[in-house]
């Protein structure tokens, strides 16, 4: 199945997006991963992506789109893929069906409120890739899983997060009509607890669990 996940930043996306992957046997590929890893290595790609995300813009599509298109043609990505924080803008939707087709589109819906409050507190592990918020943990310094040290991600401040969600709003939310308009989209509630967001996904998909 070849899946694409839309929603603001802080919906989930990537917490649901690993579970389902995990679920349906398919990669995971997260543009904001591919990035981040990229500029920890310091790739050209890295380099280049590292202004626009400290500051909460979009990275310029001519490295993103190419990033994307190697990434789906590699051997593991035969059988499907679950794309999440990719395409952003409607310029992204159709370079992308230029490349590869979707079966369905997971639109993760949240109000901005909750959005500020769960980015704010967001914690990151940069050893197991999990991601927490600081009102469940027991130490707001220590990953629960590995008990590595947590970091907060750079562009989880206030100033780039306002620019993300006005970003989202302008380029990316308009996805969720387009998508719509060819029978793709399946939305889900975000602002429910985890588990419960997970089991919607999967069965919106019509996955037996
Ligand atoms: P979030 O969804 O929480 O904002 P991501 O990890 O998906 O975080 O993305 C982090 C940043 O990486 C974005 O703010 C943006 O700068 C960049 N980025 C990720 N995906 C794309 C994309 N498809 N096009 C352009 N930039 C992107
Ligand atoms: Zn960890």
């Amino acid at each position: 199945m070849k899946l694409v996940f839309l929603g603001p930043p802080g919906a989930g996306k990537g917490t649901q997006a690993a579970v389902v992957s995990q679920a349906l046997g398919i990669p995971h590929i997260s543009t904001g991963d591919m990035f981040r890893k990229a500029m920890r290595e310091g790739t050209p790609t890295g380099l280049k992506a590292k202004a626009y995300i400290d500051q909460g813009k979009l990275v310029p599509d001519s490295v993103t789109i190419e990033m994307v298109k190697e990434r789906l043609s590699e051997e593991d990505c035969k059988n499907g893929y679950l794309l999440d924080g990719f395409p952003r803008s409607l310029y992204q939707a159709e370079a992308l069906a230029g490349f590869s087709q979707p079966d369905a589109v997971v639109n993760i819906a949240v109000a901005d409120e909750k959005l500020i409050a769960r980015l704010s507190g967001r914690r990151f592990c940069p050893k197991c890739n999990g991601t927490f918020h600081v009102s469940r943990l027991a130490d707001e310094k220590i990953c629960p899983d590995c008990g590595a040290e947590l970091v907060q991600r750079a562009d989880d401040n206030p100033a780039t997060i306002a620019n993300r969600l006005s970003v989202y709003h302008e380029q990316t939310s308009p996805l969720t009509a387009y998508y719509a308009q060819k029978g793709l989209l399946k939305e889900v509630d975000g602002d429910r607890p985890m588990g419960q967001v997970s089991a919607d996904i999967l069965k919106a998909l019509a996955v037996e669990v």
